[in-house]
């Protein structure tokens, strides 16, 4: 068996141990003779799974009580319609368009109400987070929206946006879990978990109680209403069962490293060592500007296609795959989520710093 460095964007790496648990338990999951994909949902066996994995990430994130922690389905594309249709009240919420997910989140929402771009960086093909201390946020607006990092670009907000008093909605996919969070500043937080956190079909909401409404419009589809799904304690239809189980291991995982603090200083330490090797190389390059460079995913370029390609070529026949840079931008991204172990990132160093001397002319 060899194992690769997965520098993919998502689905995306994952801790080694994890998955060696889970490949243990897969035929017999703690003597109950079947695999948790087998499993009913509504068994004792099940109920505990998703009790503790609940249990362990309100301990990593420190989630309040007044906050409801839901795992649903559809993915972060269907939070882009039920953040609106659970949220919006006096028809109007205020978007800051920081990249494509974020684009996407505001087209969709204008299907349900008045909504505002407050902000943009797509005048620079959204390389930086823009200046949100003082942005004009409607008096009505019945919430703030961002996309804290946006996976495509390499972009982090590492200050959130003054919204004025407004609830602020963040989409954390790709950063979900490798930091600590101050979940009070949110209204409303959802990931799905394939970047950073388990296997792609479960999507995670953190939600404050009182934005849990029950006078939606009658056309809203049930499974759409974050209040079922509340009450019903993710168990109004079957959940992805298996996604959650998984999501379980890697909770327990981050907290016998120490944390989300520990993590943290981990993920710092891995960033900087490709983000120093970016600064100071003769061919590659970043693409995003300083302050606002994501410590998750990071995009580089050598300003030639036929380069670039040869690099992403070689580099995977080294072990070193999915560096392939999103369409829009081009290049390379390597993404370095919280399972990338410090080696792997050594490595991509290691190989770019051969690459330059036999590429640079
Ligand atoms: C990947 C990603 C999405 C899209 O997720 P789906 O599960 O494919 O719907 C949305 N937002 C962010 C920040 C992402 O990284």
């Amino acid at each position: 068996m060899t194992r690769v460095y997965n520098f993919s964007a998502g689905p995306a790496v994952l801790p080694v141990e994890v998955l060696e648990q889970a490949a243990r338990e897969m035929l017999d999951y703690q003597g109950s003779g079947m695999s948790v994909m087998e499993m009913s949902h509504r068994s004792k066996t099940y109920d505990n799974i998703i009790k503790t994995a609940e249990a362990d990430l309100r301990e990593l994130l420190n989630i309040p009580q007044n906050y409801k922690v839901l795992f649903l389905q559809g993915g972060a594309h269907l939070q882009f319609s039920a953040v609106p249709i659970n949220l919006l009240k006096n028809g109007v919420a205020d978007y800051i368009v920081t990249g494509q997910w974020a684009r996407k989140a505001y087209i969709e929402a204008q299907k349900y109400g008045k909504i505002n771009k407050i902000a943009t960086s797509e005048d620079k093909n959204f390389s930086y987070i823009p200046d949100c201390s003082n942005l004009d946020i409607s008096k009505d607006a019945d919430y703030v929206y961002i996309c804290e990092n946006n996976t495509i670009y390499g972009t982090k907000f590492w200050t959130l946006p003054n919204t004025k008093g407004k609830d602020l909605v963040s989409d954390m996919s790709s950063c979900f879990l490798s930091e600590p969070t101050d979940v009070t500043k949110y209204g409303l937080i959802f990931a799905g978990v394939q970047k950073n956190v388990g296997p792609a079909g479960v999507q995670i909401v953190i939600i404050r109680d009182d934005l849990i409404r029950d006078d939606l419009p009658s056309w809203c589809p049930e499974m759409l209403k974050y209040k079922i799904h509340a009450d019903n304690n993710s168990l109004y239809n079957t959940p992805p069962a298996y996604g959650i189980y998984i999501c379980g291991l890697v909770f327990k995982w981050l907290k016998k490293l120490g944390g989300l603090s520990v993590m943290k200083e981990i993920n710092v330490k891995k960033a900087k060592i490709l983000y120093d090797f970016l600064d100071n190389s003769k061919l590659f390059k970043g693409t995003v500007e300083k302050n606002s460079r994501s410590i998750m995913n990071a995009p580089f370029i050598t300003g030639n296609d036929e380069l670039d390609k040869k690099f992403i070529e070689e580099a995977k026949n080294n072990g070193l795959v999915q560096l392939k840079g999103h369409r829009t931008v081009g290049g390379m991204r390597a993404s370095i989520y919280n399972a990338m172990p410090i080696e792997g990132v050594e490595a991509l160093v290691k190989f770019m710093e051969k690459f330059e001397k036999e590429n640079l002319k």
